[in-house]
């Protein structure tokens, strides 16, 4: 099938981009290899909108993959921005931004009691997990199937995201030794945990989870999940480590705790706290971060961490997302989740819509999804499908049916109208769609 339409510019820069950059890309997702077709160069975003370099307009569903929680160029981040831009860029020293950013996190997610900035989440939870294994003098790590938590080597077993929508094994480059301590479990299984540790106790450093994964599609916690893995950990003396990069300030104010309430040991972040510019953290109890160079032994550092430049960007984004923002997000999902399910029931579509507080995918396949065994059942050609219908008319969604579409407090009534439209013909598309 070829997906040619109107995108004759971007075209061209895919073409000049795949001569210096392998795969055209500098983040494999970015690159539609699951869904075929042009990647669209997009120039300009704001609010809920994003245009490419043929000059389409799209409503956008991705959100730069979760930052953008008050849209595209929202006023108030852009003049934070602007502010600490001409006060100069990086200055290598402590500053104030950086102290009030990890005061305003620490504020809002009771468990952090301190926090270190870096730059990545891929650096948030390589971090964590050096921390973990420095605190308890202990080697293995527990991962779970289909759960992302960055390109960190240790953690890129079995991982979801761009791993799982390239269906890639083991990667490599990662050696033995790097992945050897790593355990990979099916997600929502406690009774897997147990038996893992049962078989090595006092072995296991911690466990790693996505708080509510949203990188094999969206998969939410069974109930009592999360807090078993906090039970087991605590037995065993490992810690309970929580990714709430995607997670953590889009789901509530506090992120996935502010909704389940189980605490962890260790929290990694990144995502929204940026406002669209490279900040993350990694915080937690205090007496682990006090494990951390320079006030303990566990060497971590980074160039660039707190950079005034992001931490003005993260603040200011963080003190507009105050409850009636989150009940804005929160209604435009729950919306265009009835939308959706509607549009896909009327075409006969087998499919589940899968939603974890604002953030939701859909599977095409009427069996719940609880793990990544379950999400790879889907029907994943129909999405291809459905993508391409809904891109043609003006609808970006993420370019893989393992990824969280996400929305905005800018998306109003006149966006949701626009992808009300669109729906109906991508319904069809997925039901006339053929493996
Ligand atoms: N952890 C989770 C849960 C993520 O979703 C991601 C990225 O999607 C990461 C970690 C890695 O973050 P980054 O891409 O900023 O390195």
């Amino acid at each position: 099938m070829a997906y040619s339409y109107e995108a004759q510019v971007s075209q061209t820069l895919f073409d000049r981009a795949s001569l210096v950059t392998p795969g055209g890309v500098n983040s494999p997702v970015r690159a539609f290899r699951a869904v075929g077709g042009t990647p669209r160069f997009m120039v300009s975003g704001t609010g809920p909108y994003l245009t490419d370099a043929d000059g389409r307009e799209y409503v956008d569903l991705v959100c730069s993959w979760g930052p953008m929680i008050l849209g595209h160029a929202h006023p108030e981040v852009i003049a934070a921005v602007q502010d600490a831009v001409a006060r100069g860029t990086s200055f290598g020293t402590p500053g104030e931004g950086e102290v009030a950013l990890a005061e305003e996190i620490v504020s809002r997610i009771e468990p952090v009691e301190q926090v270190r900035l870096v730059s990545s989440g891929t650096e948030a939870t390589m971090s964590a997990i050096r921390l973990a294994r420095g605190f308890t003098g202990r080697a293995k790590v527990v991962k779970f199937a289909g759960c992302y938590h960055g390109h960190v080597d240790a953690l890129l077993a079995a991982a979801g995201s761009g791993v799982a929508t390239f269906g890639l094994p083991d990667t490599p480059g990662v050696t033995g030794a790097q992945a050897g301590d790593t355990i990979v479990l099916p997600y929502n299984d406690l009774e897997a945990v147990r038996a893992a540790f049962a078989a090595q106790p006092g072995e296991i450093a911690c466990v790693i989870t996505e708080a509510s994964p949203g990188n094999m599609g969206v998969v939410p916690p069974l109930d009592g999940f999360n807090a078993g893995l906090k039970e087991i950990c605590a037995a065993d003396g490992a810690l309970y480590i929580s990714d709430e990069v995607m997670t953590g300030f889009r789901t509530s104010r506090a992120g996935w705790y502010g909704i389940d309430g189980v605490r962890p040991d260790l929290m990694t972040f990144g995502k929204v706290m940026g406002g669209g510019f490279p900040a993350a953290a990694f915080g937690g109890r205090a007496d682990v971060m006090a494990h951390l160079a320079p006030a303990g032994p566990v060497y971590q550092a980074g160039t660039l961490s707190g950079n005034p430049v992001a931490t003005a960007a993260g603040l200011a984004q963080l003190r507009l997302l105050d409850d009636a923002a989150y009940a804005k997000v929160d209604a435009v999902s729950a919306e265009l989740r009835t939308l959706v399910g509607d549009a896909f029931s009327k075409e006969g579509v087998a499919h589940t819509v899968s939603a974890a507080s604002n953030m939701f995918s859909v599977f095409f396949t009427d069996e719940p999804v609880r793990d990544y065994e379950g999400a790879k059942k889907q029907e994943a050609f129909r999405f291809t499908a459905f993508f391409h219908s809904m891109l043609s008319q003006g609808v970006y969604l993420p370019p893989s049916a393992f990824e969280s579409w996400f929305v905005s407090t800018a998306h109003d009534a006149r966006a949701v109208e626009r992808i009300a439209a669109a729906l109906p013909a991508a319904a069809r598309a997925a039901s006339e769609a053929t493996a």
